[in-house]
C-alpha cells in the first residue's frame, strides 16, 4: 500500500489550471485541479515539468500553498531573468495544462500533533509554506501559539497580505521590510539579524520549533543566528529555495 502511495506520488500526471490570481505585481497563486491527488501535509512541495516544442524541458520545485483538503494552490514568484517563473506568473491561463508530481517532502511539514509553540521564519516567497502550515492550523482548530516573522523588499511585496493582515488567535505576525518602508510604518526594517529574532523569537525554555524558508542566503543567516541562540538545531528546520535573494 505504502510503496503504491509513493509510486504514484512520483508519477508526472497532468494538472489543469483553475484559476491565477495576483498576490503582488510579481507573485501569482496558481488553482489546479489535480485529478489522482492523494493529499498532501502542509510544508510539503510538488515539482512542476515543462516541455516546449523541441523537447526542451525543464523542472523546478514549487511549495504547496494550500492546507492539507484544499485544492493545491502554488504561489510563485517572477524572477525576471528566470527560466521557468516568468512563463508560470505571465502566460499560465486557467484551462491550460502542467505536468506535475507530488506531493513531495517528508521534513519539513508540520501537524498539530507535532505541537509548538511555533516560530515562522519566511523571506519573500519562502512565506508559501508557512502560510500552509498556518492555514492547517486554523482548519485543524488547533491552538498552538504561533510568531511569524516575514521578511520582504518593500509592502507591495508582501504575499498574502491581506490574509496575515487578520491573522487567526493565538497567532503573532511581524513584518520586516528591507529596502523600502512606506511613512509612518512601524514594523522593523531592517534585514533579520540577532537583535531582531531576539525580539519576536519565543524563549528557548518554551521548547520552540522554528520553520524557516526562503532565499538560501536568508535560510542560512537566519539559522545559525537562531542556533547561536540557544535553540537546539534539531527544532530548526528549514526550505532552502535556492538563490542568493534579498530579503
Ligand atoms: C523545495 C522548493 C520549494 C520551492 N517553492 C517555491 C515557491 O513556493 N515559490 C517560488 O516562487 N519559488 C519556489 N522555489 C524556487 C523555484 O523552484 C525556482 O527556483 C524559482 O521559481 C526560479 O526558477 P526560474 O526557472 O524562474 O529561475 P532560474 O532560471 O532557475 O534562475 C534564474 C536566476 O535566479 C536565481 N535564483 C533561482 N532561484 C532563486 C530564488 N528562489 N530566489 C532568488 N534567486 C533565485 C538563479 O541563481 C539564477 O541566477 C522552490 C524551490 C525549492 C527547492
Amino acid at each position: 500500500m505504502a510503496g503504491t502511495a509513493l509510486r504514484g506520488r512520483l508519477t508526472w500526471q497532468v494538472a489543469t489550471v483553475l484559476a491565477v490570481s495576483v498576490e503582488t505585481p510579481s507573485v501569482r497563486t496558481i488553482m489546479l485541479d489535480v485529478p489522482d491527488w492523494p493529499g498532501h501535509q502542509a510544508g510539503q512541495h510538488v515539482d512542476i515539468r515543462l516541455t516546449d516544442e523541441d523537447g526542451y524541458v525543464a523542472e523546478r520545485s514549487y511549495s504547496i500553498a494550500s492546507a492539507p483538503g484544499e485544492p493545491v494552490a502554488l504561489t510563485v514568484e517572477r524572477l525576471d531573468d528566470g527560466e521557468v517563473s516568468p512563463y508560470l506568473t505571465d502566460e499560465l491561463r486557467a484551462g491550460d495544462e502542467l505536468e506535475l508530481r507530488g506531493p513531495i517532502g517528508g521534513y519539513f511539514v508540520w501537524e498539530p500533533a507535532d505541537g509548538g509553540p511555533l516560530l515562522l521564519l519566511a523571506g519573500g516567497s519562502g512565506i508559501v509554506p508557512l502560510r500552509s502550515i498556518l492555514r492547517h492550523r486554523e482548519r485543524t482548530g488547533s491552538t498552538v501559539p504561533v510568531r511569524l516573522l516575514y521578511s520582504s523588499r518593500a509592502l507591495d511585496d508582501v504575499i498574502y497580505r491581506a490574509e496575515l493582515d487578520k491573522p487567526a488567535a493565538g497567532v503573532e505576525v511581524f513584518h520586516t521590510l528591507t529596502r523600502h518602508q512606506p511613512p509612518g510604518w512601524s514594523g522593523y526594517a531592517r534585514r533579520v539579524d540577532a537583535a531582531l529574532l531576539a525580539d519576536v523569537m519565543w524563549p528557548t525554555s518554551t521548547m520552540p520549533l522554528a520553520y524557516i524558508c526562503g532565499p538560501t542566503s536568508f535560510v542560512e543567516a537566519v539559522s545559525q543566528a537562531l542556533v547561536q541562540s540557544g535553540y537546539p538545531p534539531q527544532r530548526v528546520k528549514t526550505e532552502r529555495f535556492g538563490g542568493t535573494g534579498g530579503t
